[in-house]
């Protein structure tokens, strides 16, 4: 059995005196939602913390404000289960919540919340195993080790952003509120990211994610699919993220398109973007719109099935999600 190593647990009730503890702590210590990445991570070593602040208690975190119409508010801490049943997200924002609702197992999305998912450690082959199995292979740069497994030639580590929301919320152009010693800021949800497996994040360690913010959908739709091995559970081998507006007569005004799970942060396909913008979803332009944006999918030895089977399902998923947009 796997154990998790000492740490100590404080309870804060209130942002700010999370914010307080985990300067206090200093580097060492770690947010916790519901401990459905984190936990498991500390199990294999891959993360022992000297303090966990548990982020359970603070209301604010579960707040949920707005509307489709006017702009949604929704705060870190609500679970992945209400995110996908809320009926105003089925509605106004339907790729987050087919997004919240495949991800892992119905017990996990009970407690797995929003915030910790945008936040999931980067994932690969040879990183998420236990500390055994890491050591046996000699560690990899991600953790206690050198050189990247995966391109042992390579400067950088190539782990993976396998968050299902994460492309979603790119894709929807939603903004993140973080609160940290320095104060509040709000930043654009891709800015959160960098191209990095190992320091995936660009807040600070002292900053918490307190709230999602999500534009008013104004004639926008989208769509998100998922490419896994199982399909009652699994991580994502392929998210594919699709926003869009339509005309009345069929032309697409403006559209996002977001890959997930095929490099270290989602990835936006702007030049297929650009293809689809201005003409209407016809079989032809659905074609040339997937080839492009499958392009931006460079799959790697770092997750489950074949390198050859990972590229040639892309465009698939991408004209799939294309015609599903179309028929609506
Ligand atoms: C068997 C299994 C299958 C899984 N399948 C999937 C899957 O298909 N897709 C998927 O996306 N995930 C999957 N997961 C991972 C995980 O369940 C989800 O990503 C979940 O949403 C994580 O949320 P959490 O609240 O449990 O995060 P935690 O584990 O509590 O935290 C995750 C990280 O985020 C940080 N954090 C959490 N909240 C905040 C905050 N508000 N501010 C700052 N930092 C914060 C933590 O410090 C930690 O680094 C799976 C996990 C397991 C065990």
């Amino acid at each position: 059995m796997l154990r998790l190593p000492p740490f100590r647990y404080l309870a804060p009730r209130t942002l700010t005196e999370a914010v307080e503890m985990l300067v206090q702590e200093g580097e060492q210590a770690m947010p916790l939602a519901g401990g459905t990445d984190l936990l498991p991570n500390m199990k294999r070593r891959q993360f022992t913390p000297s303090a966990l602040i548990a982020l359970q208690g603070i209301a604010d975190l579960r707040r949920l404000e707005g509307s489709p119409a006017t702009g949604m508010r929704l705060g870190a801490g609500i679970t992945l289960t209400e995110l996908s049943m809320l009926p105003q997200v089925m509605t106004g924002y339907r790729a987050l919540a087919l997004a919240a609702a495949s991800v892992s197992t119905p017990q996990l999305r009970n407690v797995g919340t929003l915030g910790g998912n945008l936040l999931l450690d980067t994932r690969c082959n040879y990183y998420n195993q236990t500390e055994f199995w890491r050591h046996s292979i000699g560690y990899c740069m991600k953790k206690d080790g050198e050189i990247c497994l995966v391109a042992p030639g390579s400067p950088r580590c190539w782990a993976i952003s396998s968050a299902d929301t994460a492309p979603v919320l790119v894709a929807l152009d939603a903004r993140v509120r973080l609160q940290g010693a320095q104060g509040e800021r709000v930043i654009p949800v891709r800015e959160l990211f960098r191209d990095d497996g190992m320091h995936p994040y660009t807040k600070t360690h002292d900053e918490l994610v307190s709230d999602i913010l999500l534009s008013p959908t104004d004639g926008w739709q989208s769509i998100y699919l998922k490419l896994r091995r199982r399909g009652s559970f699994d991580f994502p081998l392929l998210g594919v993220a699709i926003a869009l507006k339509k005309r009345a007569d069929g032309i697409v005004d403006d559209v996002r398109i977001v890959l997930g799970a095929v490099a270290s942060h989602p990835v936006e396909a702007r030049e297929a973007e650009a293809l689809l913008r201005g003409n209407a979803l016809t079989p032809e332009v659905i074609e040339a719109v997937a080839l492009a944006a499958a392009k931006r999918a460079r799959p790697l030895d770092n997750a489950d099935l074949t390198i050859a089977y990972r590229k040639q399902v892309a465009p698939v998923y991408i004209r799939r999600a294309l015609l599903q947009l179309a028929r609506e």
